[in-house]
């Protein structure tokens, strides 16, 4: 398996919040992925082939093709091998399962999960409008939603700790409820059960915007 990625997320971080690649073209790349749409339009999450939107208000959507997307990795997922967790994780515990089992923390691996939790909280960043503010302002304040008792599906990436201006290093989740209803970008978890597919990725191609407002971004003082 490989990612397509588009644009390194430091550029995210530094408030070019506008790509120019639509859904369309992301859709020869991936039936898998997550990212965000311009202007910084809610949580992208994509399964079996559909690019769902959680936006900054909660309501789910399915993104039409000519949607753009300043973010967003995608691949074909086909995953080796299917874990089942242990009652009762959290978030962290989560991940420390899923480390358990991987062959090795130096590549990236993508993952499918589908289960049950007790506790669930997501948040979804709302549009933004012009000038854009720096990400660092906007999440203290991002919209926030829990859920309980529900039935979810979650596609993660987990990227290495070396990557670190590429993508968010450590494990990222998106879900959605069952129902398709909720969903977000997962910020804690308690589960009561799931199982886990996991796929290791075996080559990064990270496309680099060709637009102004990357090239005028300062990405030399993001830390
Ligand atoms: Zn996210």
């Amino acid at each position: 398996m490989r990612i397509v990625q588009y644009y390194p997320v430091i550029a995210l971080q530094d408030a070019v919040y506008d790509g120019p690649t639509t859904v369309g073209e992301l859709k020869r790349e991936g039936d898998f992925g997550l990212g965000t749409y311009n202007g910084l339009d809610g949580e992208m999450i994509v399964i079996d082939g559909i690019f769902y939107q959680v936006k900054g208000d909660g309501a789910v959507s399915i993104a039409t093709d000519a949607q753009r997307s300043p973010w967003a990795m995608l691949t074909f997922f086909k995953p080796d091998c299917e874990l089942t967790a242990p009652p009762n994780l959290d978030f962290q515990g989560l991940q420390n399962f899923i480390d358990q089992n991987l062959a090795s923390r130096n590549h990236y691996f993508a993952f499918r999960i589908e289960g049950k939790a007790r506790t669930l909280k997501t948040r979804a960043l709302p549009r933004q409008t012009k000038p854009y503010p720096p990400l660092s302002h906007i999440t203290p304040t991002q919209p926030t939603f829990e859920f309980s008792n529900v039935a979810f599906v979650g596609v993660g990436f987990r990227a290495p700790q070396y990557i670190g201006a590429i993508d968010p290093v450590g494990y990222h989740l998106h879900v959605l409820t069952k129902n398709r209803d909720g969903g977000g970008h997962v910020l804690e978890m308690n589960l009561e059960s799931a199982r886990i597919c996991v796929g290791p990725i075996r080559d990064l191609i990270l496309r680099m915007p060709r637009d102004e407002e990357f090239d005028d971004a300062d990405l030399a003082k993001v830390d």
